[in-house]
């Protein structure tokens, strides 16, 4: 059986340091539920990309629940979300029994379109909070939509699950709107095995977040709730292994790119291969290397011929409103999602690749 091409698979530090930090919770017994690790990884994470504060959370799901509840969203009002994503993106909108709109996308970023978002805007005034992604690492265009979410005093949610490491015009992603969301789960750019971090500079709507994801509870000797409370919290050993992988981010982010600059140099002459958008602002983690195809050749068929290869590669996202569970609600845009997801493949961007197996997928593909 040849060895297995991930797209991305968890990759723990060579100096050891998660383990270190881990035996520190160990060695106190202080496993969980919080303590100095989950301390320290909100400190050492809001500082890395420069936000006033930070909340450990179980899950990025979690953290984007916890920035629409922060952002006052409730029963009946609606959500903007960028429809080419993850069904994470959108599931907490109905959590909160609030009512998504999907949006479109642009070529120039794949992420959310200001101008769809902007005949958003004029269909529904009311709005009560915008959700965009950062797809794969590539910054959508802030300065745009930051400018529009002010103008109509709209409160700006960014899912950066996928683009820890990833700065628009130097700034780091998650770090522009009202609320940042990040993901720790097992295929991002750094694990935690399973959790998620909030970001803010509303410093007091962080601490509330905390309070709602320790089961909301009051101050009193018993057990006191006035409000719903959430068990959302990230433990101290897995915070550990997050105080860990932080310390190697840099290192993960430059294997990724250099995984991306191999893919572009050997596939870029082929007819008919395009690459992700590259704008001048931008300086993506390329958490995951994509192409695009056109013309005859049908991803689904070029992702077969890979696994015949033991090589895992993935259509980009499906849009949320071409999903069945989000069907009846409405969408703003063309077909730009949608047209992304029928020519798009993610391609193996595990930072464990060695140079063979990198060529051993541009060797498949172009044999392909
Ligand atoms: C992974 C991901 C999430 C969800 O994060 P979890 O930690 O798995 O809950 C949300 N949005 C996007 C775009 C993601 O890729």
């Amino acid at each position: 059986m040849k060895e297995k091409i991930f797209l991305s698979s968890p990759h723990m530090s060579d100096e050891g340091y998660e383990m270190e930090y881990i035996k520190e919770a160990f060695d106190t017994n202080w496993i969980a539920p919080l303590g100095e690790n989950v301390n320290k990884f909100e400190s050492e994470f809001a500082e890395k990309v420069g936000s006033k504060s930070a909340a450990a959370l179980s899950s990025g799901t979690a953290a984007i629940h916890m920035a629409l509840k922060a952002a006052g969203v409730g029963e009946g009002d609606i959500v903007f979300c960028q429809s080419l994503t993850f069904s994470a993106s959108a599931n907490p909108i109905l959590y909160q029994n609030a009512t998504p709109v999907f949006i479109d996308s642009d070529e120039e970023t794949w992420n959310m379109c200001p101008r769809a978002l902007e005949e958003a805007f004029e269909k529904y005034p009311n709005v009560k909070a915008v959700i965009i992604v950062h797809l794969y690492g590539l910054s959508a265009n802030m300065d745009e939509i930051v400018e529009l979410c002010k103008k109509h005093s709209v409160v700006l949610i960014e899912d950066a699950a996928e683009s820890l490491g990833s700065k628009y015009k130097g700034q780091q992603t998650g770090t522009f709107g009202d609320y940042g969301i990040f993901s720790f789960n097992g295929n991002k750019i750094i694990t935690t095995s399973g959790g998620g971090m909030l970001v803010s500079n509303k410093i007091e709507k962080v601490e509330k977040v905390k309070f709602w994801s320790t089961q909301s509870r009051d101050q009193a000797k018993h057990y006191e709730h006035s409000e719903i409370g959430y068990n959302y919290r990230l433990s101290n050993v897995l915070a550990g292994i997050g105080r860990g992988q932080l310390r190697v981010l840099e290192d993960r982010v430059k294997k990724k790119t250099e995984i991306y600059e191999y893919y572009k140099d050997h596939l870029k002459n082929i007819e008919g291969i395009g690459f992700m958008p590259e704008n001048d602002w931008d300086e993506p983690n390329y958490w995951l290397s994509a192409i695009t195809l056109e013309g005859k050749i049908r991803p689904l068929d070029v992702i077969e011929a890979l696994e015949k290869e033991n090589i895992e590669a993935r259509p980009l996202w499906k849009p949320m409103h071409l999903q069945p569970i989000f069907e009846q609600y409405d969408y703003v845009g063309g077909n730009v999602a949608e047209t992304l997801f029928k020519n798009g493949i993610c391609l193996p961007s595990d930072t464990k690749m060695m140079k063979k197996e990198i060529e051993k997928v541009v060797k498949a593909i172009k044999n392909y």
